[in-house]
């Protein structure tokens, strides 16, 4: 790999951490391979160290108005957030947080930029986490201060670099758009933070980039011990930002790299934390309630395929269960239950009528119409099957 100093492109000979990376376990959950970082506790949230990849996500509310922010924490939190971050811009929003933090079903995170009085108010206000940029908060005397303040109070800080607003110094050196430069530029605020002993630290790479975004973190995870927020930054609307956060976050996550992950998207803050563990799901780390699949149909299908794959999505959806499980929706009888044979149950269409099979084997034939609610019999009685076995 080159050093620092050297011309890295994005294919820099780094090597992929393969380690834990083996076959999925029971319900096509892996554990998770990520005993080498350094682990901190985000509330009653581990991060690093081996612990589950933790999703959070941001508020869009205004910060000081407490109920808004708390409603939209709720609704995260449903959606299986872990972490919340909140913008504390000003003294009215710092003012709000010890009541947020009181009422919050999850950690709060304070996103602080150029006060550090603010700063000082968030962590003082019970906060379990700030994230701060040591380059705009005012001179290393105030850092210290921060650096201080949270020590006292065993809460971590994030610090990272963005590839947006790299130091003049680093983009002297690399230009805009080199790995070595962003990650540089994160070491700075690490130095920061470690001359001060302070070792709790979780370590952002932002890029909008793609290529440069994983580009960072593989290289990030190579040459820094703490745990690892994964995300590709300003990724865009619902669509092309879950796309973009899956290709970027998913090579990640693939050779066990990130620790705690936000997918961020220009929409509801819940559909973030879908679009994430639908990521986690797909890399095998994680898996939150049931997963609908579904054939992209062909010239066998004789039924309305979207419909019935929508259909059953909202009625899955519906159960609000966390409880993992596949269901299939085929468009077939003659290859569907076989080509989803590792779905727990599922539907295949016919003309007219429809198989409902569990794992590969057909269990009878319905007609059309009730096809979705025998379908949802099979599924209820699977969720029943898994908690009796959960609490046996
Ligand atoms: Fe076509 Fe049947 Fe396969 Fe669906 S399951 S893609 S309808 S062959």
């Amino acid at each position: 790999m080159s050093e620092p100093g050297g011309n890295a492109t994005f294919g820099d000979s780094i090597e992929i951490r393969t380690e834990g990376l083996g076959p999925a376990g029971k319900d096509g959950v892996r554990e998770a391979p990520r005993a080498r970082t350094r682990q901190v506790k985000v509330g009653n949230v581990a991060i690093g160290g081996g612990a589950p990849v933790a999703v959070q996500s941001m508020t869009t509310t205004m910060t000081w108005d407490v109920e808004a922010t708390l409603e939209q924490i709720r609704r995260l939190d449903e959606a299986g957030c872990e972490i919340v971050r909140v913008a504390v811009p000003d003294e009215k929003s710092a003012d709000a947080l010890p009541e947020l933090v009181k009422r919050s079903p999850l950690p709060v995170v304070a996103d602080i930029h150029f006060t550090w009085k603010l700063g000082l108010k968030a962590i003082a206000a019970g906060v379990h986490k700030v994230r701060i940029n040591p380059g705009n908060i005012g001179g290393e005397s105030r850092v210290r201060e921060i650096v201080a303040a949270a020590k006292d109070r065993g809460i971590p800080i994030r610090v990272g670099a963005n590839a947006g607003s790299l130091p003049k110094e680093i983009i002297a050196k690399y230009g805009v758009h080199d790995p070595l430069g962003i990650v540089e530029a994160a070491l700075i605020p690490i130095g920061i933070l470690e001359k001060e002993g302070f070792e709790d630290i979780v370590v952002s790479m932002k890029a909008s980039d793609v290529s440069l975004a994983v580009a960072s973190y593989r290289l990030a995870s190579k040459r820094i011990p703490y745990p690892l927020h994964i995300g590709i930054t300003e990724a865009g609307s619902a669509r092309r930002g879950s796309i973009k956060s899956a290709v970027g976050l998913g090579m990640l996550l693939e050779e066990g790299i990130g620790d705690t992950m936000r997918v961020s998207l220009t929409a509801d803050p819940v559909e973030e934390i879908e679009t994430a563990f639908m990521i986690l799901s797909a890399v095998g780390l994680r898996q939150r309630g049931p997963e609908v699949i579904s054939c992209p149909s062909c010239g066998r299908c004789d039924i309305d395929l979207i419909g019935l794959a929508t259909t059953v999505e909202e009625r899955v959806k519906a159960l609000g269960t966390k409880i993992p499980l596949k269901v299939a929706v085929m468009g077939c009888e003659v290859n569907g239950p076989g080509e989803a044979r590792d779905a727990d149950v599922g539907i295949a269409g016919g003309l007219h009528e429809g198989l409902i099979f569990k794992h590969g084997q057909i269990l009878r034939k319905v007609k059309e119409g009730v096809v979705v609610d025998e379908l949802m019999k099979e599924v209820e009685q699977v969720l029943r099957d898994r908690q009796a076995e959960e609490r046996s």
